[in-house]
């Protein structure tokens, strides 16, 4: 697609069927484009809304065939997918992100490799290739952390470095798995974590959604506020840097740049999602245009919608129990009564420790009444 945009009627192919790619197709459906879905997992919950539903591994022969030849343009909703696929996919339909980005992006020692040779500030990092040459350089220290290159997400794959002790141990670890590279890198002792998804229009327009601040626990995001409790000139300089790092991919769709806020002001980069990302939920309930369709216009190639937050906004994660804890009578009662609160459940077949299964997002007039409103529910549910 060179100029021309995709009219109502296109269909738009998704390659993953997880939650965002069920968010993906409600937008695309509500705009007029019917959605094919491919996912292995027969239970992956965007499969129901597709037009049609492609179950197989993505090195399935017959199932590319169908996929490419039911769609005018496609996307992605999730980063470990074969990125030869996607680039044989681009030889016959637009994909965006683009095959290339992909490719940067899923190699984490790649990623860094790129933003490091682009000036954005990453933490000190070295690469491992054979487990026994796992070290703490001098010029990284400890404490570190090892970080799988490739399939690690949500923490899995990363492994403390807190002294050689860890080191040994690791070593261990890694010297009984197929992959085969690593990065070790600085653990840096941010004041915060703050996100901004940027969203990049074909043309090289671009918008950045807000800054906002997120809460992790064991390498999970579980809350979301917006807009973050930063001042303006750090949230000026974050929102610059997470525009020059999409603007350095030359990067068409939506992506979200995570970010570490130290205690001096600096800023760096962890890493980039080139999709619609958890810590952007908050934008179905609180933004004039939501992520989803934003990467609807993206990829059809139309303008870009308003990023502007209409409310100020705070995320909570269900994952695992908490979602059945928050979702039955008394938890669902409780929290609904607040005027602001809407749910979100993903529908997913079985709830598994560690398993996003829906979320919550408070609206308040002010950021610290909807911050409080999360922090009473994850109250309620650890009780
Ligand atoms: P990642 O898989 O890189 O997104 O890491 C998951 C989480 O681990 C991040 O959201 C941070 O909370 C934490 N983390 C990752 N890298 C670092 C680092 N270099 N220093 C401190 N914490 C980190």
């Amino acid at each position: 697609m060179t100029g021309a945009s995709l009219e109502p009627g296109a269909v738009l192919g998704v390659l993953g069927g997880g939650q965002l790619g069920a968010m993906f197709a409600g937008a695309a459906r509500r705009m007029g484009y019917p959605v094919v879905i491919w996912d292995p997992d027969p239970d992956a919950p965007a499969l129901k809304l597709a037009e049609l539903p492609l179950v197989a591994s993505f090195t399935d022969k017959p199932a590319f065939e169908k996929f490419s030849t039911s769609i005018n343009a496609a996307t992605y909703e999730w980063e470990n997918i074969p990125a030869s696929m996607v680039q044989a996919l681009e030889h016959r339909v637009p994909v965006r992100p683009a095959a290339r980005i992909l490719r940067i992006i899923q190699n984490r020692l790649e990623q860094k490799n790129f933003l490091a040779s682009c000036n954005i500030p990453v933490a000190p990092f070295h690469a491992v290739t054979s487990s026994d040459q796992l070290a703490v350089p001098q010029s990284i220290g400890f404490p570190a952390l090892c970080k799988t290159a490739t399939l690690g997400y949500d923490g899995k794959g990363q492994w403390q470095l807190s002294d050689q002790e860890d080191v040994r141990r690791t070593q261990n670890e890694l010297a009984g798995q197929a992959q085969h590279t690593w990065i070790v890198e600085r653990f840096l002792p941010f004041e915060k974590e703050l996100s901004v998804l940027v969203v990049r229009g074909a043309n090289g327009d671009r918008r950045l959604y807000p800054v906002v601040e997120n809460v992790h626990e064991g390498g999970i995001l579980k809350t979301t506020r917006v807009p973050a409790a930063i001042d303006d000139k750090t949230a000026g300089q974050a929102a610059a840097l997470a525009g020059a790092t999409i603007d350095a991919l030359n990067g068409v769709g939506v992506f979200c740049v995570e970010l570490f806020l130290m205690n001096d002001g600096r800023l760096f980069v962890n890493e980039v999602a080139p999709r619609p990302h958890n810590s952007g939920h908050y934008t179905l309930d609180a933004c004039t245009v939501s992520q989803f369709e934003q990467q609807v216009r993206a990829v059809c190639g139309l303008p870009l919608g308003d990023v502007k937050l209409t409310s100020p906004a705070a995320m909570v994660n269900l994952i695992g129990e908490d979602f059945t804890k928050a979702t039955t009578d008394a938890g669902i009662q409780t929290f609904l009564r607040d005027a602001g609160a809407t749910l979100h459940v993903y529908g997913k077949k079985s709830v598994r420790p560690g398993r996003k299964m829906g979320h919550v997002t408070f609206l308040a007039d002010r950021r610290e009444i909807a911050a409080e409103r999360a922090t009473s529910l994850i109250s309620r549910l650890a009780g």
